[in-house]
């Protein structure tokens, strides 16, 4: 099969388009056609080698598959071929204390498709049965391919971590992101009110029409003054943030008092000081999240079928043209999603 294989880290690394043997099936797998793979930040992690405890190289990146089941392995006993299926990219065991109560995101023996085994920049990839969730009829495989990670990462962040009151304030770091952009679009339809930051007029452009009430030009130092300013002084209740780094630390500035923070990244650095005294006077949670569960998976994807949630789709490349999607993904010129097409 045609695969797109990194076989040296850097920024750029070297990703070699060519011929990588068929995956098989085995015991409780699957063997997937890939229509389309969404590129995340985790793919650029990856290609430049700073993903704790990845595995060495050679790896096909790509975690957020869409496709046709094209083979079932033995003890694969739901799947059958044909079937139209996205791929929960956070590969759990099914077993541990954790994915008994449904919280796969906390898996004691978690994987990463396309980071611990070979993932969907590829024709074809094998994924475990259990990590499959069906398509609904009204979803195609772009839009499965540019929600199923980022906006159920949104989505675990918004209606799990933390939680949204109707008429709440909600800003949205980097509302021209994959996250960034799912989380516009959720939070709009639980009613609260949204202000986005973006660092161009064209990115703040994009987020305004995906919902956002309010868009902050984040190249301003004093972006948070501006985001009191537009609460009244009050701040917001809810920030999504998936930036890090200094970024976290102005978030704080937005917040306010009972105000909530949750973050599922650290793009810009992964060590931050936090200010503890107006912390706890002012009762503010700072909250984590990583990844997703399969009933958030679920959820975006009902929200996807009933068009309350659109896929924002900045690019689709072909996958020999997967060496541009990642540059173009590097150099912060994307609106949305970039999904690469076999
Ligand atoms: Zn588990």
């Amino acid at each position: 099969m045609k695969a797109v294989q990194l076989i040296v880290h850097g920024a750029p690394g070297q990703l070699v388009c060519g011929e990588a043997p068929d995956p098989v099936a085995g015991p409780g797998e699957v063997v997937v056609r890939v229509r389309a793979c969404g590129l995340n930040r985790l793919d650029l992690w990856m290609e430049e080698g700073s993903v704790p405890g990845a595995p060495p190289l050679p790896r096909i990146l790509g975690g957020e598959v869409s496709g046709d089941i094209i083979a079932v392995g033995p003890g694969a006993t739901h799947a059958r071929i044909g079937d139209r299926v996205a791929v929960q990219s956070n590969l759990f065991c099914g077993e541990c204390e954790f994915c008994a109560r449904g919280e796969e995101s906390l898996c004691l023996k978690g994987r990463l498709l396309g980071v611990h085994r070979d993932g969907g920049f590829a024709e074809k990839v094998s994924v475990p049965e259990r990590a499959l969730v069906g398509l609904p009829e009204q979803v195609d495989y772009d839009t499965s391919a540019a929600l199923t990670l980022a906006a159920s990462t949104a989505m675990h962040m918004l209606t799990h971590r933390a939680q949204v009151r109707s008429a709440d304030w909600v800003l949205v770091i980097g509302g021209a992101s994959g996250v960034g952009s799912g989380a516009i679009q959720i939070a709009k339809g639980l009613g609260a009110r949204v202000v986005s930051t973006g660092s161009t007029e064209e990115k703040r452009k994009f987020a305004t029409e995906l919902g956002a009430d309010y868009a902050v030009d984040s190249e301003r130092p004093d972006w948070p003054a501006e985001v009191r300013q537009i609460t009244g002084k009050r701040g917001v209740d809810l920030v999504v943030e998936h930036v890090g780094g200094e970024v976290l630390g102005k978030c704080f500035e937005c917040l306010a008092r009972g105000g909530t923070i949750v973050t599922c990244g650290a793009t810009a650095g992964r060590e931050t000081a936090l200010k503890l005294w107006p912390f706890f006077v002012k009762e503010q949670k700072l909250i984590g999240s990583y990844g997703r569960r399969r009933e958030d998976i679920l959820t975006t994807l009902q929200w996807a079928a009933a068009g309350q949630l659109k896929a924002a789709i900045g690019g689709i490349y072909p996958l020999a043209e997967t060496r541009a999607a990642f540059d173009a993904l590097r150099q912060r010129q994307v609106m949305g999603k970039v999904v690469i097409k076999p």
